[in-house]
C-alpha cells in the first residue's frame, strides 16, 4: 500500500508529544493503520502481532466481518437518539441477553453507559440508593477507572491518583489475597473486620467491589473460596456485592463472567471492554430490585448504550455463540500458559505464569524472588517485543507483569509466532 511520504511513525510521535498531554501516557511510538483479526499494520505498512487487544477490548478481534457488518446496517438506519430521549429496541434485547447470561436465580435488570469508570461509578450510585448507605470496600491492588470515585476505589497511587485529590471519603480498601506474598484468604477477610471493628460498622457499608481477576493490579486471581466467603458475608450484613468484569467479562477468562467459575452470583455486575467488540459501550447487570432502587432520571448518559454500540454487542454475542468462543478462550489461555511455562523453565526471572482462560500472564522477579520484582526487565521485554513486531502490554502494582489479552479469534499459529518472539525477546534482554 502507497503512504504518503510524511506519514511515519516517529514525526507522528513529535505532533503527538505537541498536540496531547503528557498525562496521556503512552506504551509504544507506533501508530496504527489498520487492524485485521490479531495483526495490525502501523502507518509505514509493517505488520504487527497483537498480543494487548487494545487492553481486553478486542475479543473478537480487530474488525470481525460480523461486528463491521451489523454496526454499517445500523449506520444507515439512525445513529444517535439518546435512549432516555427515543428508545430502540436493541438496547433492550441487550439487556434481556445480559440478564438472562449473568449468574443468579433472580430477576435482573441492565443499564448501559459508555466506559468501564462510568459503569463502576453507575453500580455503586446503585448501590447506595437501593441501601440507604455510603461505605464501599475495595481492594489493595485493584484499578476501577480514572474518574473521582474510581479514583478513590482503585488501590494504586503512581499514576492513576498521583495529585488528584481529595478523593471521596467512606471508601476503604481490604487485603486482596496474593500466594506469591504471603496474603492469605483467611487475612483478607481478617482485614475487612478490621475496616468494620476500625473505620465503619458494616451496617453502614453499601457494597463490596472486587474484580475476579485483578487487571491492571498485575492478574492477580481471587481465590474462589475468597469470592464465596464475601457472598456469605454481604448476606450476613446485608452489603452488596459487586463484581467488576470490566476486565474479565464477555468471555475473557473461558466463561461470559469470570465469577461463574466460583459459583457466586453477585448483585451487581459492571463490564464494559470487549461487550461490543471496539465500539465504547458499559453496563450494569444486577437484581432488578437493587437496578430499581434510583429515582427515574437519575441513571443514563447522552451516549449510553449508544445505537452502534448496542448493534455491535448483540454481533459480538452472536459469534461468542458461532464461533465458540467461550471454549476457544480456555484453550487460547492452556496454549499461551504452556508456552511461557516453557519459557519460565529457562529463564528463572519468570517467577510465576498464571491464568484464568485467556487472560494470562507472567510475573518477573530478580533471583526469583517475589520480594524482588523487576520492572526494568518487564519493560525491556515490552520494548524487545515491539522491536519484533509484536504489542505487548505490562501491568501490575509493581509493574513487573507481562500480561497477554490477544484476541480469541487468533490462530494457534499466531498464537504460537507470537510466543516465540516472547522467547526471543527473554533471550535477548538476559544475554546483554
Ligand atoms: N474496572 C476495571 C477492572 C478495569 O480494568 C478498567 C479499565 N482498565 C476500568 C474499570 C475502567 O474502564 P474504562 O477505562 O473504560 O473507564
Amino acid at each position: 500500500m502507497q503512504r504518503e511520504p510524511h506519514l511515519n511513525n516517529a514525526a507522528l510521535f513529535a505532533r503527538r508529544e505537541a498536540a496531547i498531554p503528557r498525562g496521556v501516557g503512552h506504551s509504544h511510538q507506533i501508530f496504527i493503520d489498520r487492524g485485521e483479526n490479531a495483526e495490525i499494520w502501523d502507518v509505514e505498512g509493517q505488520r504487527y502481532i497483537d498480543f494487548a487487544g487494545g487492553i481486553a477490548v478486542l475479543n473478537t478481534g480487530h474488525r470481525h466481518p460480523a461486528v463491521v457488518e451489523a454496526v454499517k446496517a445500523q449506520l444507515d438506519r439512525f445513529t444517535h437518539t439518546c435512549f432516555q430521549v427515543l428508545a430502540y429496541e436493541s438496547y433492550v434485547e441487550l439487556a434481556e441477553r445480559l440478564n438472562a447470561m449473568a449468574p443468579g436465580d433472580f430477576a435482573k435488570k441492565t443499564l448501559f453507559l459508555t466506559t468501564g469508570a462510568e459503569a463502576v461509578e453507575n453500580a455503586v450510585k446503585i448501590a447506595r440508593s437501593a441501601t440507604g448507605r455510603s461505605g464501599v470496600i475495595a481492594f489493595g491492588g485493584g484499578y476501577h477507572g480514572r474518574t473521582l470515585l474510581t479514583m478513590g476505589l482503585t488501590g494504586k497511587v503512581v499514576p492513576y491518583k498521583a495529585g488528584f485529590g481529595p478523593f471521596p471519603s467512606e471508601v476503604f480498601h481490604a487485603l486482596f489475597p496474593n500466594a506469591l506474598r504471603g496474603v492469605s484468604v483467611d487475612d483478607a477477610m481478617d482485614s475487612i473486620e478490621a475496616i468494620f471493628k476500625n473505620e465503619i460498622e458494616p451496617s453502614r457499608v453499601a457494597a463490596i467491589i472486587i474484580e475476579p481477576v485483578q487487571g491492571e493490579g498485575g492478574f492477580n486471581i481471587a481465590p474462589p473460596e475468597l469470592l464465596q466467603r464475601l457472598r456469605a458475608l454481604c448476606d450476613q450484613h446485608g452489603i452488596l456485592l459487586i463484581a467488576d468484569e470490566v476486565q474479565t467479562g464477555a468471555g475473557r477468562t473461558g466463561t461470559w463472567f469470570a465469577v461463574e467459575q466460583s459459583g457466586v452470583a453477585p448483585d451487581l455486575i459492571t463490564m464494559a471492554k470487549s461487550l461490543a467488540g471496539g465500539f465504547p459501550l458499559a453496563a450494569v447487570t444486577g437484581r432488578a430490585d437493587v437496578m430499581d432502587a434510583p429515582t427515574a432520571g437519575g441513571l443514563g448518559g447522552t451516549y449510553a448504550g449508544s445505537p452502534l454500540a448496542c448493534a455491535a454487542a448483540l454481533a459480538v454475542i452472536d459469534v461468542f455463540e458461532k464461533e465458540n468462543l467461550l471454549q476457544r478462550s480456555r484453550d487460547v489461555g492452556q496454549r499461551l500458559t504452556n508456552g511461557l511455562r516453557a519459557i519460565a523453565a529457562k529463564h528463572h526471572s519468570i517467577g510465576d505464569v498464571r491464568g484464568m482462560g485467556a487472560m494470562v500472564a507472567c510475573e518477573l522477579f530478580k533471583n526469583g524472588n517475589p520480594q524482588e520484582p523487576d520492572a526494568a526487565l518487564t519493560k525491556r521485554i515490552a520494548t524487545e517485543a515491539a522491536a519484533r513486531k509484536l504489542i505487548l502490554l505490562t501491568c501490575g502494582t509493581y509493574g513487573n507483569v507481562i500480561r497477554i489479552l490477544v484476541p480469541l479469534t487468533a490462530s494457534d499459529a499466531l498464537l504460537d509466532e507470537g510466543l516465540a518472539i516472547i522467547a526471543e525477546c527473554f533471550d535477548a534482554a538476559l544475554a546483554s
